[in-house]
């Protein structure tokens, strides 16, 4: 794995999450609610012999049912109210001229790196959560108060392509009322240990659905999982909102691949704003600087810790070094991504239904002061690791 983040100490935790998601599980007192991210279900398929790039989303959700999981959600929902959340930030702050770039808050990896390695731009980090966080806070509160259930006995769980998840869960800026948002993270090689103790056999699962209310998710919040998929889903979403015209074609191609820095701009009534793309903190590194010494300005950046993003994640299935030789792992479970946006029927963000529903529902606007006390979060400067 490429994580930079707690990999020597990932073996012990792992053990650990499986054993504490079990005793959630068999504890009839817990509503045990599981997520699962964007990159597992292009990757999942690996550990039970599935070629690599192989879609499983509708046998996960059926593996995690038979796991004995209360309620199967989708990340996705969260990344399509980041979009909306993060989208909005990026108008206002074009519209002030304030703190930008805006960049990107949903890789931990990434946001970490920025705390301790370049504070001076904290302020550039958007205040959002990560997806994942965002759909947790929701639990705890919307849902649970929908559902009559209190938010004490309900524990989430997300499932992850990355290790930084599990440091990220248990930042205590991302908790409310003194519960954590996300209880417990499992990676991907975690969530297939489990499907393989509870002798699931995974490949003969029928294709299921999520649960509602956040089992919908756009082509937008799919791409999440690869380098410059949050860029693209923001533009998708953005250029509607300012321009009031639609886009056509939603394939923003420019962001896309595993070329380390990539740019693009999109004409906004006249404004020309400029997007660029990091994936590998090396790569941030020098866009970073570049942004620093004024070679270059941008209005807004997306990075991610690992090269090719979520899909190659340190928690993800690992593959072995004779099949690296034969195929760049990055690309084939990427293109499964873009496959998934291509086959969903609604590809932004904000044409989501159960976007638009916990909206009306629950907080009003996006950057309301109901999403600011849920949704968004602070950063603090960190010394060291
Ligand atoms: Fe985790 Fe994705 Fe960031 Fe890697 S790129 S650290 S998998 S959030």
């Amino acid at each position: 794995g490429q994580c930079i983040m707690a990999c020597p100490v990932g073996a012990l935790y792992e053990k650990e999450n499986i054993k504490e998601v079990w005793r959630a599980i068999s504890n009839p007192e817990k509503f045990v609610v599981v997520q699962t991210a964007p990159a597992v279900r292009v990757a999942l398929g690996e550990e039970f012999g599935m070629p690599i790039g192989t879609r499983v989303t509708g046998k996960m959700v059926a593996a995690l049912r038979r796991v004995g999981f209360d309620k199967v959600f989708d990340t996705d929902f969260g990344a399509d109210l980041t979009i909306m959340e993060e989208g909005t930030e990026l108008i206002s702050r074009l519209n002030k001229g304030e703190n930008l770039p805006l960049m990107t808050s949903c890789c931990p990896g990434w946001v970490k790196f920025v705390e301790h390695y370049y504070p001076e731009m904290i302020d550039n980090l958007s205040t959002c959560k990560s997806p994942s966080e965002m759909e947790g806070a929701l639990i705890k509160s919307y849902f649970a108060a929908k559902m009559g259930i209190d938010p004490k006995n309900i524990v989430t769980v997300s499932i992850m392509p990355c290790v930084g998840k599990k440091f990220e869960g248990q930042r205590e800026e991302l908790s409310h009322e003194g519960m954590q948002d996300v209880d417990i993270v499992l990676t991907t090689r975690e969530l297939a240990q489990m499907i393989k103790e509870a002798g699931i056999d995974f490949k003969n699962l029928p294709d299921e659905q999520f649960d509602n209310p956040f089992g919908e998710g756009t082509g937008a919040a799919v791409i999440f999982g690869a380098t410059g998929g949050v860029a693209e889903a923001a533009l998708r979403t953005v250029y509607e909102v300012i321009t009031g015209n639609d886009l056509d074609n939603v394939e923003i191609t420019a962001v896309r691949g595993v070329t380390g820095i990539k740019e693009a701009v999109i004409d906004l009534n006249g404004r020309q704003v400029k997007a660029a793309i990091a994936h590998g903190l090396s790569n941030a590194r020098r866009l970073l600087d570049m942004i620093k010494s004024g070679e270059r300005q941008y209005d807004f950046i997306e990075v991610m810790a690992c090269p090719g993003g979520c899909v190659t994640g340190g928690g993800q299935p690992i593959v072995d070094a004779k099949t690296r030789e034969k195929m760049d792992v990055r690309v084939e479970r990427a293109k499964a991504i873009y496959e998934e946006d291509r086959h969903l029927p609604i590809r932004k963000s904000h044409k989501n239904p159960d976007i638009t529903r916990i909206y009306e529902e629950f907080l009003g606007q996006p950057n309301s002061h109901k999403s600011h006390e849920l949704l968004h979060t602070h950063y603090v400067k960190r010394d060291r690791f």
